[in-house]
């Protein structure tokens, strides 16, 4: 097994700068997520990690050694992309089988045990011979992953792998991902711009903007204590606001927002600071009784087992979600002090 650490990691490609100052600690077996929109430098961070690229500046180690000068083949690394990238012209068990062609299968094996065992692991027990070209999407996925695994690598690296199927197919796939990732204990890293697909199947996740790592954390964590805008804005429905702090008492900040009073928990803000904090969706309610809030609303999204209304406070737009389709074009909500998160 393994565990990847990046030092202060800049890619230059001409006068792009893909990556600048990454530091990462990924950990042994950990279900470890790149997450941000296109462009953001998932690809490139996950490329530099498998040696398809070399840093400009700045260190990637594993198991706190440099590998700078290991080739690829030598990293001990299996590889899934986002195309599927088998052999047409080879069946399943051969496709699988070619991710030994550099080394034999762990545990002195034949080939053909391993080919067996791994496809009874991605749960595609007797495809040995078939095409690639009569499997779905999710099947050739699953022969890819089981390609990568075949030489029992250290690390695994995703990228994208689930983006061209359908999003019943996806859930299922990482579900998949997952319980494979967790019996084998591998240390995995996954790349994505799905930010829900992050939150679901991480152990932690980075979530990255313009070449840059703007938090890391639990899904929880981030989800709950997003650090700064960017995570607020980019991992689920947010709202987020600003305002002046107009005073400060034991711990409690009054903050004006276009004029309507609100109270936040906080130390570390001065009196006349700007400030941004978020609240999420859920944590606005009709009991609440701090924070009231008179929403004009503009939309109302039915949803099955929620209800998502859009609308307007105070010149801020604003999403919350609520158990019952509510009537009427304005509703009154609250929050408590403790559910909104002050922002960098
Ligand atoms: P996507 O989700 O669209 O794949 P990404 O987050 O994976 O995006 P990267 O592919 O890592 O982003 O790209 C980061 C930046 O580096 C982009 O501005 C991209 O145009 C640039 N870039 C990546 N590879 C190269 C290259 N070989 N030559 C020049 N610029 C590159």
């Amino acid at each position: 097994m393994a565990s990847v650490t990046l030092e202060d990691v800049t890619k230059r490609f001409a006068d792009t700068t893909a990556l600048s100052d990454v530091s990462l600690d990924v950990r042994d077996g950990e279900f470890f997520t790149l997450v941000g929109p296109s462009g953001c430098g998932k690809t490139t961070t996950l490329r530099t990690i498998a040696g398809f690229e070399d840093p400009s500046e700045g260190v990637v180690a594993f198991d706190g050694k440099d590998v700078s000068e290991t080739p690829v083949e030598r990293r001990d690394v299996g590889i899934v992309f986002q195309n599927y990238a088998l052999f047409p012209h080879m069946t399943v068990a051969e496709n699988v089988a070619y991710g030994l062609r550099f080394r034999d299968p762990p545990g002195g094996v034949s080939t053909e045990e391993r080919v067996t065992d791994l496809l009874s692991l991605v749960d595609l027990e007797g495809f040995d011979d078939r095409d690639p070209d009569e499997l779905s999407g999710g099947q050739q996925q699953r022969v890819a992953l089981a390609r990568a695994l075949a030489p029992g690598p250290s690390l695994l690296l995703l990228d994208e792998p689930m983006s061209a199927l359908d999003a019943r197919l996806r859930e299922n796939l990482r579900r998949q991902v997952k319980r494979i990732q967790r019996d084998l204990g591998i240390t995995t890293i996954y790349v994505t711009h799905d930010q829900e697909e992050a939150l679901s199947i991480s152990d932690r996740l980075a979530v990255m903007s313009d070449g840059a790592v703007e938090q890391v954390g639990t899904p929880r964590e981030v989800y709950r204590q997003p650090s700064t805008r960017f995570v607020a804005e980019f991992i689920g429905d947010n709202n987020v606001f600003s305002g002046t702090v107009t005073d400060r008492e034991d711990g409690v900040l009054s903050v004006d927002v276009n004029g309507e009073t609100v109270r936040l928990l906080g130390d570390d803000h001065a009196t006349g600071e700007t400030v941004a904090f978020c609240v999420r969706p859920e944590r606005l309610t009709r009991d609440a009784t701090q924070n009231r809030i008179g929403l004009d609303v503009e939309t109302v999204e039915f949803l099955g087992e929620t209800t998502r209304v859009h609308g307007t406070w105070n010149a801020f737009e604003m999403v919350v979600r609520l158990d019952d389709v509510p009537d009427g074009d304005s509703l009154e909500l609250g929050f408590a002090p403790e559910d909104a998160t002050l922002l960098r």
